[in-house]
Formats: C-alpha cells, structure tokens, sequence
C-alpha cells in the first residue's frame, strides 16, 4: 500500500470508529485533513477500495469491517474511546460484576465477525471472562 493510501485509511478508520459509524464522503475535506490534494485524494481512495479496506456508498465513507481488524487492530482502541467505555460501566466488568482487576475491553460482536471498535459494541470485562468468552456472542457463552 502506498505512503498516501495508508495514511488516508488510518483518518478514515479513526474517524468512523470515533464517530461510531460510517462518515459522509467530502473529498475536499478528507483530502486536507490528511495534507493531500484531491486528485492524490482520489488516487489513494481509489487504492483502498481496490484492495477491499474501503467502502463508499450513497454518499458515506466506511472501513470494510473484517479488514478493519487486521490494520487498524483490537490494540488500536483510542485512550479516549476506553475511558468512555469505562465510565459508562462503571469500571467493573459488565459479565461477573468484579473490580478489584485490570479491566479490558471485550467485543460485544467479536472482532472476528466484523465487530467494529465502536463505543456501542465494547463493554469493559475482566480478563478472565474476556478470554472465557473468547469469539463468541453472549448468548453463546453464558
Ligand atoms: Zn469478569
């Protein structure tokens, strides 16, 4: 992947993963926030959706899901997305109720089924029930 296009879907996953979803497509403006004209813009974009990392339909930019994991990665969630998460659950683990641990973030929808790094979809679990959950859903696991 070139400099350009990398640089391009790392603005684009950030962004969809903070604003939990995907973005509406301005080239002008996506261009300048990664310093690129809109033609460089237009070549780069073109690369992601080529290589399948990139979705543009009916006006809206978004990360290919499943793809998303591999580059933009479970390690990737941003300070201010786990603190938010944290908050929101009271920094205890929403599965066994424990505090007194370090607390991880777990995929409500695993990540290997397309579960996106979105306030929506983690919850803050211990690591215990984290690895015990493993790829599956609730559902599945209790
Ligand atoms: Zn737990």
């Amino acid at each position: 992947m070139s400099n350009g296009a990398y640089r391009l879907y790392h603005l684009i996953a950030q962004l969809v993963v903070l604003g939990d979803g995907p973005i509406s497509y301005r080239e002008r403006g996506l261009a300048g926030r990664c310093n690129q004209t809109v033609p460089a813009f237009r070549k780069n974009l073109r690369e992601l959706i080529d290589a399948d990392l990139v979705i543009v339909e009916s006006g809206q930019v978004s990360i290919t899901p499943t793809r998303a994991v591999t580059a933009w990665g479970r390690e990737h969630i941003p300070a201010a997305l786990r603190e938010a998460v944290l908050t929101r659950d009271k920094h205890t683990c929403v599965y066994c109720g424990d505090t007194d641990c370090p607390l991880e973030m777990d995929h409500v929808i695993p990540v290997s089924r397309g579960g996106l790094n979105t306030e929506r979809n983690l919850v803050a679990s211990c690591g215990r029930c984290n690895r015990e959950k493993g790829a599956r859903l609730v559902e599945e696991w209790i």
